[in-house]
């Protein structure tokens, strides 16, 4: 694609874009603010607004206690169905849980029980901080010592695919990482990897937080074990949504939730006094789920299934580019460093840049500009593409701020 950069070039791509008509299913609140932080809090449906108001007072304040029965109790299998269509996995293997740190646990726990005696988790120094911390968790809970393995990135961007080859060894029990990282976007190659981990016996936790919705993966050609990943990004599901969890069908009985509690147990509602875990994926449920929370996820999900992953990749690829290209013009003249990996096949759908007077810049185009970028230490302006509503304009718009800032 030869971009160009003027104006009338990002109309051009606005009047061409097949998706140009999901951004009226979003609330735009004021259409002089330009949002870029849709991996971080994707924006609200329009859907949302109807559902919750059905939700509150058509089921919570006339159905009350019946509602358990009338839809909630599945809930969180029949949203985890949809979001199954979205990775490539079947219905009956992912459901809505909890956070997704508190899922990743669970998930972390059992696979290094299950792979006892090996005695090694190996991560990247690109995962998300939190998913590092729950490993340490999940190493000092162990019955045995554990150790994690951190792989650096060769230049805090790319994924240290060599290193961790190198790595992953007879003594792993379990490989965890970021499918899209969400510093610098870059995306490994899932079936590359979770070969990797196979390949010597380990088993492959990949968490999708900064995939779903924008990067398509398929989990069954990957062969992945289990995945968890955020809602609340470019799903839309709103702050705080809870996250779902894949787990792959042959693994679901040969696992255990360390947090046994009554949404697992068989038999619920025969409050019998000892735990036996539900058959399939439920037993790695705890507690009485949020349903207001979990039911805000499915319109944010049936406009991604309405996109379709292949057209929303295309355009995410086609903007991530588009904002590529105006950096060179316009940034990287005055000392803006591109932190992102330029190859788009290793890119996820936000771009990151650096620049020495990064927090400043920030700081000056939310105050200022009406932009509202992401910020991360110690220089890493985050511009999150959210192809369901990012426009063409909003990346010229956005990289013009940020050359006056
Ligand atoms: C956003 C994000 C999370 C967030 O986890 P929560 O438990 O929802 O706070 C976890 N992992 C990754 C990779 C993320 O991008």
């Amino acid at each position: 694609m030869n971009f160009r950069a003027d104006i009338d070039f990002a109309k051009e791509m606005d009047n061409q874009d097949e998706l140009v008509s999901f951004r009226e299913q979003f609330v735009i609140d004021d259409p002089a603010l330009i949002y870029l932080d849709g991996n971080s809090l994707g924006r609200l449906p329009k859907a949302t607004i109807p559902l919750m108001q059905e939700l509150v007072e058509r089921q919570w304040g006339q159905t009350l206690i019946n509602g358990w029965h009338e839809g909630w109790l599945g809930l969180q299998e029949r949203i985890g169905a949809k979001i199954a269509r979205l990775i490539g996995a079947d219905g009956g293997e992912v459901i809505i849980g909890d956070a997704t740190s508190v899922n990743l646990f669970k998930l972390a726990w059992t696979a290094v029980a299950h792979n006892a005696p090996r005695s090694k988790i190996v991560t990247d120094d690109l995962n998300f901080p939190s998913d590092l911390y729950i490993l340490q968790g999940v190493a000092r809970l162990a019955e045995r010592p554990l150790r994690i393995q951190v792989i650096p990135s060769p230049d805090g961007i790319h994924g240290p695919v060599e290193q961790l080859a190198a790595a992953i060894d007879e003594d792993t029990a379990l490989v965890a990482l970021s499918h899209t990282v969400f510093k610098s976007a870059y995306t490994y190659d899932m079936t590359a990897v979770t070969q990797l981990a196979h390949n010597a016996g380990a088993i492959m936790l990949w968490d999708m937080s900064h995939s779903l919705g924008s990067v398509p993966a398929d989990v069954h050609a990957a062969n992945a074990d289990m995945a968890v990943g955020c809602t609340y990004k470019y799903v839309n599901g709103g702050p705080g949504s809870p996250a779902f969890m894949y787990v792959r069908r042959d693994w679901q009985d040969k696992l255990h939730n360390p947090i046994t509690g009554w949404m697992g147990q068989h038999h619920m509602f025969d409050f019998d006094l000892t735990y036996e875990p539900e058959p399939g994926l439920r037993h790695f449920l705890t507690g009485t789920p949020p349903i207001l929370s979990i039911a805000a996820i499915e319109p944010g999900v049936d406009l991604l299934l309405a996109a379709g992953m292949d057209k929303l990749r295309a355009k995410s690829i086609l903007q991530t580019e588009y904002l590529i290209y105006l950096w060179q013009e316009w940034l990287k003249p005055l000392g803006f460093s591109l932190n992102s990996p330029r190859a788009a096949a290793r890119r996820g759908s936000h771009v990151s840049l650096g620049h020495p007077d990064g927090a400043r810049i920030a700081q000056i185009l939310i105050e200022e500009k009406q932009v509202i970028p992401d910020f991360r230490q110690p220089d890493n302006i985050r511009l999150g593409i959210a192809p369901l509503y990012t426009s063409f304009m909003d990346i010229f718009e956005a990289i013009g701020r940020i050359r006056d800032a």
